[in-house]
């Protein structure tokens, strides 16, 4: 029961397939995807809570977005307006006269409307994926498979994407890489001029993921002061 359990937190987080190979010791990768999606006996059944869980858990993310819209921490990121704009329709829905006094809804209301978007949520290595249209999906384009049902999340580009946006959870990731790039460009040598300036832009690009992320959340606390 301890491996089952571990077997379902495990595999539905991003990479978790493999993790889960390592952690619990399966020789070949073919078994931890039986034990994960192949049909049949408690397979099946192990993919059904798998699934079940990964939706519990996006709901859960989608509300707390939907929470922080509603505070003002906006999310960041190329796919950030559509995901504004789908927060603020709902907003609308659950008080559609604004000039009445705001109703705090619960949970299970604002849920019943969230479902279907979060069916379309997927984690990416430092932002979350809107896999609303698979053929504005930057991942499958560069793969040369704009049909596919699921993003490629290990070819995730979240700065080019518009399906990804970036949140206040992501922050942390995007400082650390910061920090390592930094490191890693003071290392090199000061003839590596070409590896320097890709490590450059990077390094400006994760500031630039970071910077967002710190106006969009404060935009609000600062207008409110
Ligand atoms: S590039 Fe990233 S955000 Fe865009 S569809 Fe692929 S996994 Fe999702």
């Amino acid at each position: 029961m301890l491996r089952r359990k571990l077997a379902i937190e495990l595999a539905y987080r991003p990479g978790g397939l493999l993790a889960t190979k390592i952690y619990l010791h399966h020789v070949s990768t073919a078994t931890t995807e039986g034990y994960a999606s192949r049909p049949g006996g408690a397979q099946a059944e192990l993919l059904a809570e798998v699934n079940d869980h990964e939706q519990q858990r996006n709901l859960e993310l989608v509300l707390a977005e939907f929470r922080n819209y509603q505070q003002g921490i906006l999310p960041t990121g190329p796919g950030a307006r559509s995901l504004t704009e789908f927060s603020a329709s709902i907003d609308e829905k659950l008080d559609p006269e604004a000039a009445a006094p705001r109703i705090q809804r619960n949970d299970r209301d604002v849920l019943n409307l969230l479902t279907k978007r979060a069916k379309t949520l997927h984690l990416g290595p430092a932002n979350y994926c809107w896999f609303t249209d698979p053929s504005r999906a930057l991942c499958l384009r560069l793969v040369g498979t704009p049909a596919a049902d699921r993003p490629l999340i290990g070819m995730c580009d979240s700065v080019r994407c518009p399906q990804a946006t970036h949140h206040p959870c992501h922050r942390p990731l995007w400082a650390e890489h910061a920090d390592k790039t930094k490191i890693f460009i003071g290392q090199l040598g000061t003839a590596r001029k070409t590896e320097r300036s890709w490590l450059q832009v990077d390094l400006d690009r994760a500031r630039r993921v970071d910077d967002e992320i710190d106006a969009a959340s404060t935009s609000m606390t600062e207008e409110s002061a």
